[in-house]
């Protein structure tokens, strides 16, 4: 049996008033998101699932930006991108500007699972949902007062070009090694607040918000969408790892601190490797995470390096 790894993410982004009155929410929320997933692990389940069931707790707890919590658009409603990706055989499926599902990763679970097309959007990524007769909610279930209190400051003080440059980042991630040796990630986001209508962020993206190749890596990104969008964050760790020459951590650090090192905006990325090697690597204040294997008891983390 190889070894067991899992690690998630809440987000790369800088402190606010938000977070520091929640700091202990999210510890737990971290915590407990990855030994749901490592305890699948443990019972010999796939990557696959584990990434999952993270992402699925995540979604479910207020205080990320996905599923319920999720940040609101310029017009005012909930618009969620979500990826997931199987190392194994290189399956995947996503979703974007998808509305009323309470769990946008299971809806990309399920495209992946078809193995037919890989992104659904906007209204057919719903009668999709509607088809496959995953659970719905209605608008009011995703707005919570943080993020609607957010939305009224912007819509009604700030000019376009103030809200623009604003960031509300919170969307989650998971990768993970299971006992076989496959590998797994999968992103979920509410986007960033305020974002126009219509715009998809990288967590859809695949080779971008999240990627898995047994051969590389499993790898999420977070941030700044436009950022990672350009680079091609994700799929760049695992180009890096298949030539071999670096450790996870490493190629990590190479594409946030070194390829992006002028980026103007928030970035982050968790990966694994086929050993279950872990690498975290971002440039903003803090980045929400956790990481737990069958050699080390769960870590969690959100301002210490
Ligand atoms: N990357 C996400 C997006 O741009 C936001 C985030 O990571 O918090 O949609």
């Amino acid at each position: 049996m190889s070894k067991i790894t899992v690690a998630i993410h809440g987000g790369a982004r800088d402190e606010t008033e938000f977070i520091r009155k929640n700091l202990n929410g999210y510890k737990q929320a971290l915590k407990e998101s990855a030994q749901i997933a490592f305890e699948l692990l443990k019972r010999g389940k796939p990557a696959l699932d584990a990434v999952e069931a993270a992402i699925t707790f995540m979604e479910d707890n207020m205080l990320f930006n996905a599923g319920r919590g999720s940040a609101i658009n310029s017009l005012g409603y909930v618009s969620m991108d979500s990826s997931i990706m199987d190392g194994k055989d290189l399956r995947c499926g996503s979703v974007a500007l998808l509305q009323k599902v309470k769990n946008p990763v299971q809806l990309a679970r399920l495209i992946l699972e078809e193995n037919h097309h890989i992104l659904l959007a906007g209204e057919g990524a719903l009668s999709y949902a509607k088809y496959k007769g995953v659970r719905l909610e209605e608008d009011a279930y995703f707005i919570l007062p943080h993020q609607y209190d957010m939305f009224m400051e912007r819509r009604d003080k700030l000019t376009q070009k103030e809200q623009d440059a604003l960031k509300n980042h919170g969307t989650v991630g998971a990768v993970a090694l299971d006992a076989k040796g496959n590998l797994a990630a999968a992103s979920s986001t509410g986007g960033t607040s305020f974002n126009r209508n219509g715009r998809v962020g990288d967590a859809a993206m695949i080779g971008v918000g999240c990627y898995a190749n047994n051969n590389s890596c499993a790898v999420c990104a977070t941030g700044d969408g436009e950022l990672n969008i350009r680079s091609i964050a994700s799929g760049y760790v695992s180009v890096l790892m298949e030539q071999g020459n670096m450790s996870i951590q490493q190629a990590c650090d190479y594409v946030i601190h070194q390829k992006n090192k002028n980026a103007k905006g928030d970035m982050g990325l968790i990966a694994v490797d086929p050993k279950g090697n872990v690498g975290i690597s971002y440039n903003s204040q803090l980045m929400h995470r956790a990481w737990i294997s069958s050699d080390q008891e769960v870590i969690v983390k959100i301002h210490e390096k």
